[in-house]
C-alpha cells in the first residue's frame, strides 16, 4: 500500500523511535537499579508469570471501584487488541496486496474465517476503545472527579500542581481517539465494494466518507504516525505503567504483610530518594496515579496532609526531572521536603490499607517508615507525647510509664493462681501486652481472659514482669534500635520460658511476634486469643449457657489481626456461635477502616481537628443496624484492646452514648459462658 519514498520514511521513523523509547528505558532501569538493595526475591519467573496472569484479568484493580474498573479492563483489552492491529496495520502498509478487509479475500489462500474474526473483534473493540476512553477524560475533565484531586495542605511537586497529571492523561486521551479513528478511518476508505459485514464500525464511516486511495494513506500516518510518537513519550509519562506495573506485581512484596524491612545497616532510613530500595523506586514507575490508595487513607480522610498516592507521584516527577529533564540535583533535595511533607510522615497509621488496595503492588507505608527511620536518627523533633512514650519503653519496657512489677498485677488480683511461665512450664504462653496489662479500662477484659482460660482448662501462664512491650508500634514509627533491643528482652525472656504456643490479646503484638522476631531467631506458633477462645469452645472445653439474641452486634476488623493477618473467621465464627444478630460493616475483612491508633498514633500528644477515623467508623457502624426496631442493644464489637480506647471514646465524643456500646468479644463470650462480672479481688501487696 505505500509508495517506496513513503515505506524510507516509516523506517527512519520507526528507527529513531526505537532509539527514543530504549534511552527512555535505559533511563528508567538505570533510576531503579540506584536504589538499595530490596529483600531477596525467589522463584521470580513464576511470580512474573503470575503477575502476568493477575493483569491479564485485571484482577488487581476490582478491589475498589468496581464501575470504573470494568471500564478500565475494557480499555486494557482493546489496547491489547491495539497491539495487534497497529502490527496487521503496518503490514498492510509494507507487504503489497496484504489486505485484511473483506476477510482478506486478496491475499492468496487467505484464512478468510480467521481475518472476518479478527476485523470484527478489532472493529468492536475501536468502538469500546471510543467510549471508554471519552469516559475517562469526562471523568477527569469535565465531571472533575475529587477522588483524582489532593487536599490543599499535601504536598506536591509543583508540576504535579500546575496539571502535569493531566497534561499527560489528555496527550494519551487524545492519541487513542486519534489512532483508533484514524485506523478504522483507513480500513473505511478501502472497502471498495461496499459494507463488510465484519467490520460494522468502518463500514458506517464507509457510508459516511466513501472510498479514497489519499484518504487510506493519510489516516494510515495519523494512526501509524501517532504510535511512533507516542511509544517514547510513554516512557517519560504517567503512563510508564502501562509497561511498568506488571514488572513491579511481578516483583512486590513477598514476605509476610506485617513484616517490614530491616534497615540498612549504614545510614538507615531514607533520607534521599535512592535511599529507598530498588523495589520501590521502581513502585513510582508503576504507579497508575489512581489515588485508590488516598481514597482508602484514614489519614487523609481525617484531614492530615498525607497522600500515599502523593508521595509515589512526587516520587515520579523528582525522578524525571532529575534523569529527563535538567535537574540532576534535585535528588539531593530531602524526601521530606520534595515528596511528603514531615505531618505527613508522621500521619501514617501504618493500617495497610494503601498497599492492599494498590493494584500495582506499591508501598507507599514502607516509604514512610523508612522516612521516619532516618528522621529520627537525623534528631527531627517527634510529638511529645511519642517522645514520652519512647522514653517509658526504653527504660520501663511499656510506654505506660509504669514500673515493670506492676505488669502482673492484674494477674495477683485473680481467685486462682495464674502461672509465671518464665518459672514453670506452660503450654500457652499469654503475651498480654501493654494497654491490657496496665490500662484500668481494660484490665477488666483481661480478667476475662484469663479467667475463660481457665475456665477452659488451658494451661497457660504470663511473663509477669519479664514481658516487655512487644515492639510492633516501635518499629513502626521508625524507632529500629528500641524495636531491637524490646526484642532482645522478650527474647531473653522467652528463653527462661517453657511453652508450645504464645497467645496474644494484642494484635498489634500477634503481629510482629509472629512475623518479625523470626527475623531475629524467634520463630514460634502465635495465636491470637479470638483463636484460642474458639478451639476451646469447638472442643467443648467452654460450653455456651446462654445465646445471645438480644444483641444486634457489628464487628471492627483490626488491620494488625485483619488485613496484615487474615484473622477474619475466627471472630465471626464466635459471634455466631454465641447467636448475636450479626450485621456486616460496609468497610469490612481487607476493606476495614483503620481506628486511627497504629504506627504510634495512640502516642500522639497532639490531636488534629476533624472527624476522626474512630468517629467515622462508629457512624458507619450505626448505619449498618438500619431503621428497625431497637428493643435490641447495639453493641460495637472489638477484639484489640486499643480498639476498645479508641471507639469508648469515639462513642462518646459523637455523643452515640446510649445508642451503641463498645464490647471486646470476651465480654459476650463471658456472658454467654455464664462469667457475667469481672473478677474484683483484692490487690495484692
Ligand atoms: S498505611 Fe494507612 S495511614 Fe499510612 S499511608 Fe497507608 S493508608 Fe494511609
Ligand atoms: S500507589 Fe497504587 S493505589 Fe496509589 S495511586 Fe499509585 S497505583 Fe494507585
Amino acid at each position: 500500500m505505500l509508495t517506496t519514498i513513503e515505506k524510507i520514511i516509516f523506517i527512519v521513523l520507526a528507527i529513531t523511535a526505537a532509539g527514543f523509547t530504549f534511552h527512555g528505558f535505559k533511563t528508567i532501569i538505570d533510576s531503579i537499579r540506584k536504589g538499595r538493595p530490596a529483600p531477596e526475591l525467589k522463584n521470580i519467573p513464576a511470580s512474573l508469570l503470575n503477575a502476568g496472569v493477575k493483569v491479564l484479568f485485571q484482577q488487581t484493580i476490582f478491589k475498589a471501584r468496581k464501575v470504573l474498573s470494568a471500564i478500565h479492563m475494557g480499555l486494557f483489552f482493546g489496547l491489547i487488541t491495539y497491539a495487534i492491529v497497529n502490527l496487521m496495520d503496518v503490514l498492510e502498509g509494507l507487504v503489497p496486496g496484504f489486505d485484511l478487509v473483506y476477510g482478506g479475500k486478496h491475499i492468496p489462500n487467505a484464512p478468510t474465517g480467521l481475518v472476518n474474526a479478527f476485523n470484527l473483534i478489532a472493529d468492536v473493540m475501536s468502538m469500546f476503545l471510543l467510549i471508554a476512553i471519552t469516559v475517562f477524560l469526562v471523568r477527569r475533565f469535565i465531571v472533575k472527579d475529587k477522588a483524582l484531586t489532593y487536599r490543599d495542605n499535601v504536598l506536591l511537586n509543583p508540576k504535579v500542581k500546575a496539571g502535569g497529571q493531566a497534561r499527560d492523561s489528555l496527550t494519551v486521551g487524545v492519541f487513542v481517539i486519534m489512532h483508533v479513528v484514524a485506523h478504522v478511518l483507513s480500513q473505511a476508505y478501502r472497502l471498495t465494494e461496499g459494507a463488510d459485514p465484519f467490520m460494522p464500525f468502518a463500514s458506517f464511516l464507509n457510508s459516511i466518507f466513501g472510498v479514497s486511495e489519499t484518504g487510506v494513506h493519510v489516516a494510515w500516518w495519523v494512526s501509524i504516525g501517532w504510535v511512533m510518537f507516542i511509544v517514547p513519550y510513554l516512557s517519560r509519562s504517567k503512563h510508564t505503567h502501562f509497561f511498568m506495573s506488571p514488572i513491579n506485581l511481578g516483583l512486590a512484596k513477598q514476605n509476610p504483610r506485617g513484616q517490614l524491612d530491616t534497615p540498612a545497616k549504614v545510614d538507615p532510613g531514607a533520607k534521599f530518594l535512592h535511599d529507598l530500595s530498588w523495589k520501590r523506586v521502581l513502585d513510582s514507575y508503576a504507579c497508575v496515579q489512581c489515588n485508590r490508595c488516598q481514597d482508602v487513607c484514614p489519614a487523609n480522610f481525617y484531614g492530615r496532609p498525607l497522600s500515599p498516592s502523593a508521595l509515589e507521584v512526587n516520587k515520579r516527577y523528582l525522578l524525571k526531572e532529575a534523569t529527563f529533564g535538567s535537574h540532576p540535583d534535585r535528588l539531593l533535595v530531602p524526601l521530606t521536603e520534595s515528596v511528603i511533607s514531615p505531618e505527613a510522615v508522621w500521619s501514617c497509621t501504618t493500617c495497610y490499607a494503601c498497599v492492599r488496595v494498590c493494584p500495582v503492588g506499591n508501598e507507599p507505608m514502607a516509604d514512610i517508615v523508612d522516612i521516619r527511620r532516618r528522621m529520627l536518627i537525623d534528631g527531627y523533633e517527634i510529638d511529645s507525647g511519642v517522645q514520652n512514650a519512647l522514653q517509658s519503653l526504653a527504660t520501663n519496657g511499656n510506654w505506660m510509664s509504669k514500673g515493670k512489677r506492676l505488669r502482673g498485677r492484674w494477674a495477683k488480683e485473680m481467685e486462682f493462681p495464674v502461672k509465671n511461665a518464665t518459672e514453670e512450664p506452660v503450654e500457652h504462653l499469654w503475651f498480654v501486652g501493654d494497654t491490657a496489662s496496665f490500662d484500668e479500662r481494660v484490665i477488666p477484659n483481661t480478667k476475662m481472659v484469663a479467667r475463660l482460660f481457665n475456665q477452659g482448662g488451658l494451661d497457660f501462664g504470663i511473663m509477669y514482669q519479664n514481658e516487655s512491650n512487644s515492639g510492633n508500634d516501635v518499629r513502626r514509627v521508625g524507632e529500629e534500635g528500641l524495636f531491637e533491643q524490646l526484642v532482645e528482652q522478650n527474647m531473653a525472656a522467652f528463653g527462661k520460658a517453657q511453652f508450645k504456643q504464645i497467645v496474644t490479646t494484642d494484635p498489634h503484638s500477634f503481629n510482629t511476634l509472629k512475623n518479625e522476631y523470626p527475623q531475629f531467631g524467634g520463630t514460634f506458633e502465635v495465636k491470637h486469643y479470638t483463636v484460642t477462645l474458639l478451639k476451646l469452645i469447638e472442643e467443648g472445653k467452654l460450653t455456651i449457657k446462654n445465646k445471645l439474641s438480644n444483641y444486634k452486634v457489628t464487628f471492627h476488623d483490626p488491620c494488625y489481626l485483619g488485613r496484615y493477618n487474615g484473622g477474619f473467621t475466627a471472630p465471626r465464627k464466635l459471634l455466631e456461635l454465641l447467636g448475636v444478630e450479626f450485621h456486616e460493616m460496609p468497610r469490612n475483612c481487607e476493606n476495614s477502616f483503620c481506628c486511627g491508633a497504629g504506627g504510634g498514633q495512640i502516642w500522639m500528644g497532639k490531636v488534629a481537628p476533624g472527624e476522626r477515623p474512630a468517629e467515622n467508623r462508629i457512624k458507619e457502624a450505626l448505619t449498618t443496624f438500619g431503621e428497625g426496631s431497637n428493643a435490641k442493644t447495639q453493641l460495637f464489637i472489638v477484639t484489640c484492646p486499643k480498639d476498645m480506647i479508641m471507639y469508648s471514646d469515639a462513642v462518646k465524643t459523637t455523643g452515640n452514648e446510649g445508642k451503641i456500646e463498645v464490647r471486646d468479644i470476651i465480654q459476650l463470650v463471658a456472658e454467654a459462658v455464664g462469667i457475667e462480672e469481672p473478677i474484683h479481688a483484692p490487690v495484692a501487696a
